[in-house]
């Protein structure tokens, strides 16, 4: 993989462009997918952005979100666009199987693949170009980095800025989390100074619940939460019937995962919900305990020291309870 940097030479000359990020894309896959996209169409490239399946319905209010594709539904026009394509960004994942049906295909495609990505331990020796910085604080940044590097400040409208702040926003959880530096900050300022109107963001984001969503988390926190207080850990587990009984969307257990870590003295949340094809995992930490090794050696999975994910194919009961016994292996950790 060569430096990003040299790959900023060849931004003025116009190519067919896909854009895509991890299946089920979240605020800062959705942002930075969308922020590149309107920063490169301002040079004449035809661009598209791919995401490999639906996402939540919190986030079509992004400027260009009606453009985007669902590889699931729209795959022959997907396929195309990917073989004819110069240039492919993969944005937000680093390991190929994170883009789920769409694995082969970019695996296969003959156009220049170029990363920008904070996740944890990339795999590198699929793309062309690119740059992994596990200490940023989200793609959105890094994408904000890669405009001011490139050299093209001035090109940062007010549709960029929206995009790049949600990821921002949404992968520092509202800027909380340690990973919310002074280049942060900064960024948003410039953001600011522009003109950019973000409590609108968070609004949009965060105010546009369903009464399903709440009565979902209402009784998650009620009837599926567990905490072993010799762990310092706290687990809810949704099974099946909640989401049938909720009529729960893409999105609608978005956030669920934080309420584990603000009950006092807890250090590890983790979060199960028995989706059709896998039981996915979501596991978030404060302090030391490594969620990414975690998720990484038990579930399949990986992410970033401090919030990670994972998935297996099996039953709800099974993974819950090898959940609970490698837990006691970490009880001196978590002390
Ligand atoms: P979430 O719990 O919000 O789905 O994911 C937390 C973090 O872990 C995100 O940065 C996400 O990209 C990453 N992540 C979630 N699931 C997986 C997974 O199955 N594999 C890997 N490698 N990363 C994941
Ligand atoms: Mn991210």
């Amino acid at each position: 993989m060569n430096f990003i940097e040299s790959f900023y030479p060849f931004l003025s000359d116009p190519h067919k462009v896909v854009i895509t990020m991890h299946q089920k894309p979240d605020g800062d896959a959705m942002g930075s997918a969308l922020g590149l996209y309107h920063f490169l169409q301002q040079f004449g490239h035809e661009v598209t952005v791919i995401s490999p399946t639906n996402w939540a319905g919190f986030l079509n209010w992004m400027p260009g979100c009606k453009d985007v594709l669902n590889y699931e539904t729209d795959k022959q026009a997907s396929d195309k666009l990917i073989a004819n394509a110069g240039w492919i960004f993969c944005l937000d994942f680093n390991v190929l199987h994170r883009t789920k049906t769409m694995e082969d295909t970019l695996l296969n495609a003959a156009a220049t693949k170029i990363l920008i990505d904070h996740h944890e331990q990339p795999q590198t020796e699929v793309f062309d170009y690119g740059i992994s910085q596990t200490g940023k604080s989200s793609t959105c940044e890094m994408v904000y980095d890669f405009i001011v590097g490139s050299g093209n400040k001035n090109k940062i409208n007010l549709a960029i800025a929206a995009c790049l702040y949600t990821g921002m926003m949404t992968d520092t959880g509202s800027f909380r989390f340690p990973n919310t530096t002074a280049s942060v900050h900064l960024a948003i300022a410039y953001f600011k100074e522009i003109g950019l109107n973000h409590s609108v963001i968070h609004e949009n984001i965060y105010d546009t619940n369903t009464e399903n969503k709440l009565h979902l988390t209402g009784n998650s926190i009620l009837n599926r939460l567990e905490v072993f207080y010799e762990c310092n850990t706290s687990l809810i587990v949704i099974p099946k019937s909640d989401l049938f009984k909720y009529h729960a969307k893409t999105g609608d257990t978005e956030g669920l995962v934080q309420y584990l870590l603000s009950i006092e003295g807890i250090k590890f949340g983790a979060l199960v919900i028995d989706r059709d094809e896998e039981r996915k995992w979501s596991f978030r930490s404060k302090g030391d305990f490594d969620v990414n090794q975690f998720a990484r050696k038990h579930f399949n999975g990986g992410g970033h020291k401090n919030a990670a994910g994972g998935n297996t194919k099996d039953s709800l009961e099974e993974t819950v309870k090898k959940f609970k016994a490698v837990l006691l292996d970490y009880q001196s950790a978590l002390e």
